[in-house]
């Protein structure tokens, strides 16, 4: 009776509501006429033309439709085979369909894959332990992504700072750099393109204030005038230790050591973010070990999960114990799937000599990549990078882009850093017949711009 009369309240209401709500509220009736469900579809010959009708135009897309991969190959669905140097965008630390990787979630699968934070999750316990066993850090906060990580970061820097009685924390960041595409983290992310349409009344996120990366003297003024304003205290210092999405461009010491120095003298953090240069990439774990520096928080993503999306911010003495229960939290952060992939990477990174690899191919790599400089030097130019997150720049007159689409022609896939650098992050399994195999392939592609 009370759910009669309240259907007849709603029908009461809906008569008066427009054509919108007149559509929603008829769905408290399905009952009445309960629409067909529409089943997933399985067949995945139409790909790129169902993309066009549902799925949003974030991207722009290679003419590429995955089907599977193997190691450092990938293939599409048309049966071509692809060389992939871009390893999703430097996640895939060991590749596609790696064994280790598989055997660890598929097994975590057929036990337990999820059960939100209010447990405690054994994966999450262990990764937490081989973070902090081999990192500066004490603590680990899970989350999902890079940009993720990075504002649990940034939220941890501003409590930070609160805790010490400041009202109005400021983070400072690099120009070129690149945090993630969430609000706080966009705002760090000191390129104004990736601002535009998203601030309010010309504003981003307040706080936020960016130097020259590299510039130690104005790293120094901009800290000396936050400082000298009494309202106003500095909560971070927040930088890449290479960038990577600015066009690989690596941290140099004297600007690390004068950035940790600075946040020592004020009781600030240093913040490194370690999303696409940690886990490996650089020949070191972290990418703070090419820098003869320790941060208080970094954050890593990426490669973390080698591929299943994972993300974590790790912190030590204060910053460790910053955040107390209810001020942060995450409902899929460090959940025992996500872990597994996690502890798989890290037993691979551990048992299979990965740093070392990373290394002796880097090393390769970047002598390949010189010396094709030397031979194109209309088109290339500079080489520069850590152990596997190598860049080379694309002179004027030539675009990073169409390189890539050249390469691709060629069979191997690359990524650009910006718009004149190419971008080579292979898995960090690749072997030594593989990186031969991509310089010549590059060669190809530069080769056919140059002529
Ligand atoms: N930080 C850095 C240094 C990155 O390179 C990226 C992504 O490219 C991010 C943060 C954002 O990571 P995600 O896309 O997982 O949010």
């Amino acid at each position: 009776m009370i759910l009669i009369t309240f259907a007849i309240y709603l029908t009461y209401v809906s008569s008066f509501t427009s054509s919108s709500r007149q559509h929603s509220s008829s769905k408290i009736f399905a009952t009445v006429v309960e629409p067909s469900l529409v089943p997933p579809v399985v067949d995945g010959s139409d790909t790129e033309s169902v993309y066009d009708s549902n799925v949003q135009k974030t991207y722009g897309r290679y003419p590429l439709t995955i089907s599977h991969g193997k190691g450092c190959k990938l293939f599409t669905t048309d049966g071509k085979e692809y060389l992939d140097f871009v390893s999703g965008i430097a996640t895939c630390a060991l590749g596609h369909s790696n064994p280790r990787l598989t055997e660890a979630i598929s097994n975590q699968m057929k036990t337990v894959h999820h059960v939100s934070n209010l447990y405690f999750i054994p994966a999450q316990a262990q990764l937490a332990k081989w973070l902090c066993d081999n990192s500066c850090a004490e603590k680990a906060f899970f989350c999902n992504s890079g940009a993720e990580a990075n504002e649990a970061a940034i939220k941890c820097a501003r409590k930070h700072a609160s805790n010490r009685g400041i009202t109005k924390p400021v983070i400072v960041t690099a120009k070129q750099s690149f945090h993630g595409r969430t609000l706080a983290a966009l705002t760090a992310t000191a390129q104004p393109k990736y601002h535009k349409g998203f601030s309010y009344g010309g504003e981003m996120v307040q706080g936020f204030v960016s130097v020259e990366y590299n510039n130690v003297e104005e790293l120094e003024a901009i800290v000396a005038e936050i400082e000298a304003d009494e309202e106003k205290g500095l909560a971070a210092i927040m930088m890449e230790p290479l960038q990577g999405e600015g066009g690989i461009v690596p941290g140099n010491k004297d600007f690390f050591a004068a950035a940790r120095k600075l946040a020592d003298d004020n009781e600030a953090l240093l913040i490194c973010d370690e999303v696409q240069a940690g886990m490996g990439r650089t020949g070191y774990l972290w990418g703070y070990q090419n820098l003869d520096v320790e941060p208080d928080i970094f954050t890593s993503a990426k490669a973390l999960g080698g591929g299943v999306p994972i993300g974590a911010m790790m912190a030590r003495g204060d910053a460790a114990t910053t955040f107390q229960p209810g001020d942060h939290a995450s409902t899929y952060g460090g959940n025992p799937l996500a872990c597994a992939a996690g502890l798989a990477v890290a037993s691979a990174i551990c048992e299979d000599n990965l740093l070392q690899n990373v290394r002796d191919r880097s090393k390769q790599i970047t002598a390949g990549l010189v010396s094709l400089a030397a031979k194109y030097p209309k088109v290339l130019g500079e080489v520069r990078g850590w152990g596997l997150l190598q860049g080379i720049v694309i002179k004027e007159g030539y675009s990073a882009g169409e390189i890539v689409g050249e390469a691709m022609q060629a069979g191997l896939l690359l990524v650009p850093a910006g718009a004149t650098v190419v971008r080579f992050v292979p898995p960090l399994i690749v072997s030594e017949a593989e990186i031969d195999e991509a310089l010549a392939k590059f060669e190809v592609a530069v080769a056919a711009k140059a002529e």
